[in-house]
């Protein structure tokens, strides 16, 4: 696979889809990808990318943001409160939003600051205890406290059960986003972003489709 299969299949879904085109954002999933493969992407143009550890972001993109322009980085992994600052500072989209503290935490710099990322909130659908994430019982309070904290909140995210029908998952989480009033559907990797786009994903989260198998650390 390469960047411009996966533009193509994008393209392809959101016509299948009876969608706009161009309206599914793809965040190429740069995390544990070597350097050289990250730039070859850079090299085609792409600009937008996802990394789940702030501490490997920041060791990471400060370099390609001096030496390409218009970078977006998205944090797709999980926060911690102590990180807050430094993430809210290398990301421009938080999409792992997913406890009253860290809510809190958040709008507190945000007030300091007077800006402040956009954000998804994760939602824990499979109610997977290992998984992060709000359950789908506690997510329309949680969504209106954090809109009641003035947090950009723009949708959700989900990372379905590796073992489940994806689909299913994916619903739900269009299911609670619809009835929250928020637009953004953040669901979808490499095996299952077409069912994501038939399903209303806005932004489509692929990594080892784009760059190749994982390099393990
Ligand atoms: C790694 C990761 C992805 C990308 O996974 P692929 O299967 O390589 O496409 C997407 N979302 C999250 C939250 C991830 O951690």
């Amino acid at each position: 696979m390469s960047l411009q299969d996966i533009s193509d299949r994008i393209s392809k879904a959101e016509r299948n889809a009876g969608r706009k085109s161009g309206e599914v954002k793809l965040i190429a999933v740069s995390k544990v990808q070597p350097d050289g493969r990250v730039k070859a992407v850079l090299d085609q143009g792409h600009r937008c990318f996802g990394e789940n550890r702030v501490q490997e972001a920041e060791a990471k993109w400060p370099d390609f943001k001096q030496h390409f322009d218009g970078i977006e980085l998205h944090l797709i992994g999980p926060l911690q409160s102590n990180k807050a600052r430094t993430a809210m500072a290398l990301f421009d989209v938080i999409h792992t939003l997913d406890r009253p503290k860290l809510a809190a935490t958040l709008a507190r710099i945000a007030q300091e600051q007077g800006s402040c990322p956009e954000m998804f909130i994760q939602v824990n659908t499979g109610e997977e205890e290992q998984k992060a994430g709000v359950l789908p019982a506690d997510a329309d309070q949680f969504i209106q406290d954090a809109l009641a904290l003035d947090l950009p909140v723009k949708g959700l995210m989900c990372i379905p059960p590796a073992h489940e029908e994806a689909a299913l998952h994916f619903a739900l989480l269009a299911k609670i986003a619809s009835r929250n009033g928020l637009a953004g559907l953040s669901m979808g990797m490499s095996s299952d972003f077409e069912k994501a786009i038939a399903l209303g994903a806005t932004h489509v989260r692929v990594g080892s489709a784009i760059f190749g198998d994982r390099v393990p650390g």
